[in-house]
């Protein structure tokens, strides 16, 4: 990978974060601007740009990843209130880092 990625910077603890979940296929860092009360990341070692560039090897990754977000959203206490988990893809959908994450938003006040 020719470009700098601080995703990947993040994974090889070469660069900080609070990180609050980690297995083989991905980690779990709070955003550095949450949106919401509850915002964190998830996000897949392999390096992937976006949902477009997804093969079909990745999809056990995908999923994997959206249960991540889910049993993270339980130890947050916010499954029963609600949240989002959110992919922005590329530049149109609002994607400014180029490493593909899963954002689980939630925690507000309604
Ligand atoms: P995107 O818009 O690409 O879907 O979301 C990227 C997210 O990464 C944004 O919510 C942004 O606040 C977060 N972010 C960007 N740089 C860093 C960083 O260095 N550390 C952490 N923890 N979050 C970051
Ligand atoms: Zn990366």
């Amino acid at each position: 990978m020719s470009e700098h990625c601080i995703f990947c910077d993040i994974l090889n603890k070469k660069a900080p974060a609070d990180i609050v979940y980690e297995d083989d296929l991905v980690i779990v860092f709070k955003d550095i601007r949450p949106q919401a009360p509850v915002h964190l990341l998830v996000v897949p070692h392999k390096h992937i740009r976006s949902i477009n560039e997804l093969a079909d090897e990745d999809r056990n990754l995908v999923a994997h990843m959206i249960f991540v977000g889910k049993e993270q959203a339980r130890q947050n206490n916010i499954n029963k209130s609600g949240y989002n988990l959110l992919f922005n893809v590329e530049s149109g959908g609002g994607q400014v880092i180029f490493h593909l994450h899963l954002h689980l938003i939630g925690g507000y006040v309604r």
